[in-house]
């Protein structure tokens, strides 16, 4: 029997807006793709991965990040990689997603952008089907490469436009700010696409105010640093800009030392609209059920501010108004039924 704090998190229905797909890459998985695409890793065993997951920051993540997406090849494997997420995130009562690829982490090597796209989008068809998870599908550019790779992938992308819903900016942060891709999030909105941008993760608070000027970015991915800047608190909060937060990550990279003072409260009272999301769960210990548990238990949180968050994980989604408000009843309606 699960402890109650655990059963409650668990069953409660939730929205994930910020997940890497090439981050949910567990190393059985890995493996097993490796041998069919008789791919060399540098690890001879699920065990040697990780132990290799233990990152002092976002660098040292990411190099061993790219270095299992290598292994990706066919459309089959972008499938596999997606249903596997799927599956997990259906046992924890996650009923929709809106999850990110990285298209360059793939072309970069070779691989055509139709195999990558091709791959998750059906699984993402096949799990709303089968699972009744609906999704969004997101596109990020990498912030280290140069601004015109991201125009061309924005090319590449528009044979694909229908089945991409917004377009994101992921990868190293320091060094790359928001302005860099300030033209082609332009070209971006242009052609349709909702945009957001991991801001102020490792970052500081003014990526955050040029990923809302220049960009005109929907959501900030992460956004923790906007606690350093009052002005930016009230803007975020005034506007209702939420923030993906991603506890077990921030741990994993020391963007935090400890979860202890992870400031959800402060947040919260601040009016941020903030939500709990896993970002890559195979690297960082847990998918969102366990990011959700990692803070309740050392903040003590109450049923009522976890079931906040979880309705908050809706409100800041890109559902429409009516599919928000009916997942927040639902939301409601299981804090009303839960016993221990
Ligand atoms: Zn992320």
């Amino acid at each position: 029997m699960l402890p109650t704090l655990e059963k409650f998190i668990a069953g409660m229905p939730k929205a994930e807006l910020h997940l890497h797909i090439e981050g949910t890459f567990e190393p059985e998985l890995m493996f097993e793709i490796a041998r069919r695409n008789k791919r060399k890793i540098r690890f001879n065993s699920v065990e040697e991965v990780k132990e290799a997951y233990k990152f002092n920051n976002l660098q040292e993540f990411l190099d061993i990040y790219y270095e299992g997406a290598n292994v990706l090849i066919e459309e089959r494997d972008f499938y596999d990689l997606t249903w596997a997420y799927l599956q997990k995130v259906h046992a924890q009562h996650v009923v929709h997603v809106e999850i990110f690829f990285d298209p360059q982490t793939h072309t970069d090597r070779g691989i055509a952008f139709a195999t990558a796209i091709n791959g998750i989008h059906q699984a993402l068809e096949d799990g709303e089907k089968q699972l009744g998870i609906s999704f969004k599908l997101i596109m990020c550019f990498l912030r280290h490469l140069p601004e015109e790779a991201a125009f061309q992938t924005l090319a590449e992308a528009m044979p694909f436009k229908e089945w991409i819903y917004g377009i994101g900016l992921d990868s190293s942060e320091m060094g790359h700010p928001p302005s860099k891709f300030e033209r082609v999030f332009e070209k971006a909105r242009q052609e349709g696409f909702v945009v957001m941008a991991h801001a102020g993760e490792e970052g500081p608070a003014e990526y955050i105010w040029e990923a809302l000027n220049l960009l005109h970015v929907a959501r900030i991915d992460h956004g923790n640093r906007c606690l350093d800047d009052e002005k930016l608190v009230q803007v975020l909060a005034e506007r209702q800009i939420a923030l993906t937060l991603c506890p077990l990550s921030n741990l994993e990279l020391k963007v935090v030392q400890t979860l202890d003072g992870y400031p959800i409260q402060q947040m919260l009272d601040n009016d941020l609209l903030i939500t709990i999301n896993s970002d890559d769960p195979a690297y960082f210990g847990g998918y969102i059920n366990e990011n959700y548990l990692g803070i309740a238990r050392p903040l003590n949180l109450s049923k009522e501010t976890l079931a906040q968050l979880a309705k908050n994980s809706f409100r800041a989604s890109f559902l429409s108004e009516e599919e928000k408000d009916r997942m927040i009843a639902k939301v409601d309606a299981y804090c009303a039924s839960f016993t221990i």
